[in-house]
């Protein structure tokens, strides 16, 4: 009988060292490499990404989910955040930055139950004790005293337009934590609009970070909402409003 092996990662440690001045830990990568077997399983009965490739799938999910997040990744050790995933899906970007970040609490929300029990499902295998899951819409967490103003960080990637993005992650936000929009390309006139959305949040535009992939050269952005205002009660509006009338 023929043997199947698995598809391997690359490791590329000089890449992470040269791009994000870090590199993961052989811990770390046998934790990247299960990720990757764990979604191409998951992939069988569940829509989790088309990207299935070793590179491609280092590039777009590990390396990208990560370069979100770079500001942060080089703080002192024992430094410790309150991180949520908004419309994690797959678990990305939250299941590589709670393999990169042990000591932070990640918070993984999804509105889709399935996703959510499959990530369940691989943290348990993966043995990670910083991760916890919410089946949840972003609308709801918002205004529940469990999620509202508790985090550093939120991440959300892929999810909505940007200015309803910022309308799922500003509510969650303390005072002084910042909402780290993972975008494609990013146009001015994207700004204006997400401008006066996050104004009427209780945030601001703190920084717009452009980067190059390593390998498919595709050019991307980290949008930064620092929060510095509570953000009135009223937002996130009800489940559905935000996408149909966006601010
Ligand atoms: N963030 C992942 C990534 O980048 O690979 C998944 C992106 S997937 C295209 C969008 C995910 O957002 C889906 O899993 C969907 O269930 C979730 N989602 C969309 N709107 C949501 C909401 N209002 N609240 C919670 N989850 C939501």
């Amino acid at each position: 009988m023929q043997q199947h092996l698995d598809p391997v990662l690359p490791e590329l440690q000089e890449i992470w060292q040269q791009t994000l001045s870090w590199q993961p830990t052989a811990r770390q990568q046998a934790n990247y490499q299960h990720l990757y077997d764990e979604i191409l399983k998951g992939n069988q009965q569940l829509n989790l990404t088309r990207i299935t490739e070793p590179q491609e799938f280092w590039e777009k999910h590990l390396w990208d989910s990560l370069r979100g997040i770079q500001p942060w990744l080089s703080q002192p050790e024992g430094t410790v955040l309150r991180v949520i995933d908004v419309g994690t899906g797959g678990g990305f970007p939250g299941m590589p930055v709670a393999i990169a970040c042990p000591q932070w609490q990640l918070t993984l929300l999804d509105s889709t139950r399935k996703k959510i029990a499959f990530l369940e499902a691989v943290i348990a295998t993966l043995e990670l004790s910083n991760v916890n899951t919410q089946v949840d819409r972003a609308e709801q967490a918002g205004q529940s005293q469990q999620h509202r103003q508790q985090y550093d960080l939120a991440l959300i990637r892929a999810v909505a337009t940007a200015s309803v993005c910022a309308e799922y992650t500003l509510p969650l936000l303390k005072l002084g934590g910042t909402a780290v929009l993972y975008r494609g390309q990013w146009l001015a006139e994207e700004a204006e609009a997400l401008e006066l959305a996050v104004e009427r949040l209780g945030g601001q535009i703190d920084r717009v970070d452009p980067f190059t992939t390593p390998f498919s050269h595709s050019i991307r952005h980290c949008v930064h909402l620092k929060k510095v205002k509570p953000t009135p009660a009223i937002y996130p509006r009800a489940i559905g409003v935000p996408t149909q009338k966006p601010l």
